[in-house]
């Protein structure tokens, strides 16, 4: 038996449909910069979070890595952001090497450590401020789709079902996504750690500044300080895997820590303790049709690296101002497979650095840890190598595929340019298209569709940087023409 009864969507009070515009299903850090860059960009968005208002998610991430901070300066964001929490300038990964992230290219050469309550704080507060509506307690049971929208099923907090109607719907719905779900969609891969144990505690011979990660035998331990006398431990003991819901005490904590650094860095008081199982799985395909998947909806991993809510924040940015373009009828809905193009093969990669961090940290064979060992050496002693491994956990070095035959810089991040007009990623904060220009280069008449600014580096590389800070086009010795058929080809599709 049920108690559900359907309603009509347009009669709920509080409730509203959008035949032009966007439902973003989850209102965690992947659907709040989602919905917050649709709502700017004039799109009408209704956040639709299953939890009631005032509950937040749990501490889970901790760590936002410099890219997601280009990503959040490029919103008037990140120093706020900056300022809430404790700056790591460097990566322990294994006992034997280290990673300086003061060598990275980037305004924001470091690990932030701060609770992710504080991203999705920054991030709700910019949603609300461009007019994204949210419905809490709203939890979606099943997706509908015809050539004019999406229609979403959805169980309100007082046990009434009805519908939601947009022309395209995102389910950043989290890992065990009921969006996907929905759409019969596959989440193919496997768990990699049946019982890792979390403890925030108080130690008494904290390890130095580093966030320190090692594995011997069994054992697998981590610690990061959030900065404030607390330290984030995350371990692990292969021997000894249980069932997420059995207790956890410091006892166990302290003892897998022993044995996986040698010591438990005097850990007394806890002030959370919890187990939970981490799965590697990436969805085979982010788009079908009119709805899309992002963040942990689209890929989980082990926590390892710490990029889970990087990399979905990461994924928003690349879907919001595509997406925007669609639904005001500026892009065909051809460049929404571009999301898809770009974004999955990230997942899968991020999926294969994590994966072989924990694989390596847990190396418990002779060879395995010759295998560690060789490759610390050459990370840590071959410049190139290292920018690599910088570039692949910082996400600093992701670029996306370019067309053949296209500048060498076309797909990769654009720097953080000095401009006359001030910073690339103050110039952003528009929403837009920057078309980058060198000093004393003509540009003619200005083109409505990009915002203008001339770069004060000596550079001589033209560049147009689309929203979300990559490169769609550079030149060397851009003429007017090439300009203007970059600009058309580009950015008609956010302007
Ligand atoms: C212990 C731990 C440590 C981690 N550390 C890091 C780290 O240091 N760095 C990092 O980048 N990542 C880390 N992660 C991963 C990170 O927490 C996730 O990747 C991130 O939260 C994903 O964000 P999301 O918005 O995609 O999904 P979520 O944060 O899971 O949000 C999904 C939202 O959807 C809502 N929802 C679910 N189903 C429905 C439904 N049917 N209808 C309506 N709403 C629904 C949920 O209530 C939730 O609010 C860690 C994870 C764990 C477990």
């Amino acid at each position: 038996m049920t108690t559900e009864h359907r309603t009509d969507a347009a009669r709920r009070p509080g409730t509203a449909d959008h035949p032009a515009g966007v439902l973003v299903v989850g209102a965690g850090p992947t659907g709040l910069l989602l919905a917050g860059d649709l709502a700017a960009a004039g799109v009408p968005v209704t956040v639709l979070e299953r939890r009631a208002p005032g509950h937040g998610n749990l501490s889970r991430a901790f760590g936002v890595h410099a890219r997601t901070l280009e990503l959040l300066d490029a919103r008037g964001l990140a120093d706020e952001l900056v300022a809430t929490g404790h700056r790591l300038r460097g990566l322990r990964l294994f006992r034997r090497l280290s990673l300086d992230l003061t060598e990275l290219p980037s305004r924001f050469p470091y690990l932030l450590i701060t609770p992710q309550y504080e991203v999705e704080r920054l991030l709700e507060r910019r949603a609300r401020a461009a007019g994204v509506r949210f419905e809490h307690g709203a939890e979606v049971l099943a997706v509908h789709q015809d050539d004019g929208g999406v229609s979403l099923d959805v169980r309100a907090a007082d046990g009434t079902v009805g519908t939601r109607r947009a022309a395209y719907a995102v389910g950043a719905d989290g890992h065990r996504s009921a969006v996907r779900t929905a759409l019969g969609l596959p989440f193919p891969g496997r768990s990699v750690i049946r019982s890792i144990v979390l403890a925030d505690v108080r130690l008494a011979e904290p390890p130095p500044g580093l966030l320190t990660v090692n594995g011997t035998g069994d054992a697998f331990a981590f610690i990061a300080p959030f900065g404030d006398g607390w330290y984030r431990v995350m371990c692990w003991d292969r021997a000894g895997e249980r069932p997420d819901g059995d207790p956890v005490g410091l006892d166990e904590v302290r003892d897998i820590a022993r044995r996986a650094l040698g010591t438990d860095h005097g850990m007394g008081e806890a002030r959370w303790l919890s187990r939970f199982h981490s799965d590697e799985r990436q969805v085979p395909v982010y788009r079908a049709g009119r709805v899309l998947l992002a963040g942990d909806a689209a890929h989980v991993h082990s926590p390892a690296g710490g990029q889970g809510m990087n990399t979905g924040l990461q994924d928003a940015a690349n879907l919001g101002w595509k997406l925007a373009a669609v639904v005001r009828g500026s892009a065909s809905d051809a460049l929404l497979d571009s999301y898809q193009a770009e974004r999955h093969p990230v997942g899968a990669m991020v999926l294969r650095s994590s994966g072989g961090i924990i694989r390596l940290a847990m190396a418990h064979n002779a060879l395995q840890r010759a295998l560690r060992d060789l490759l610390s050496l050459a990370v840590g002693h071959l410049p190139p190598l290292r920018r690599r491994a910088l570039g692949t956990i910082t996400g600093i070095g992701i670029a996306y595929p370019a067309p053949r035959g296209a500048h060498p810089l076309t797909g990769r991040r654009a720097p953080d340019l000095p401009l006359r007009e001030g910073r690339l990623y103050e110039a952003l904060r528009a929403g837009r298209f920057v078309l980058v220009s060198p000093e004393g280069d003509v540009d003619g008449a200005a083109d409505p569709r990009a915002v203008h600014v001339t770069r004060t580096d000596g550079g001589r590389t033209t560049l147009l940087v689309r929203p979300d800070g990559h490169v769609a086009w550079a030149a060397e010795g851009a003429t007017a023409g090439g300009r203007a058929a970059a600009l058309a080809a580009w950015a008609g599709t956010a302007g």
